[in-house]
């Protein structure tokens, strides 16, 4: 049975080969998943990979990239979206 402390669901477990042959289990700490863009999917740049009791603490103007569609879109998806806007 493990320690109490790696008992948690927040932690993700990691089989790891060990020099005698073994495989031993660790336990790692999850990562957030990078914010994707809504319209492609590409990963956004400019959108920190953090959890959301550290973004909350976060400045806004750290969480996502200051232009139109910022932190929604990634930048290629921006300009065609704004292009389709005007061009109607
Ligand atoms: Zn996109």
């Amino acid at each position: 049975m493990p320690a109490p402390r790696l008992r948690s669901r927040s932690l993700r477990k990691v089989f790891r080969k060990v020099p005698g042959g073994r495989v031993s289990l660790h336990h790692k700490k999850k990562r957030p998943k990078t914010a994707k863009c809504g319209n492609c999917g590409a990963s956004l740049k400019g959108v920190p990979r953090a959890f959301p009791f550290r973004m909350r603490s976060m400045a806004k103007t750290k969480k996502r990239p200051e232009r139109p569609y910022g932190g929604v879109l990634c930048s290629r998806c921006m300009r065609q979206a704004i292009i389709d806007k005007t061009r109607q």
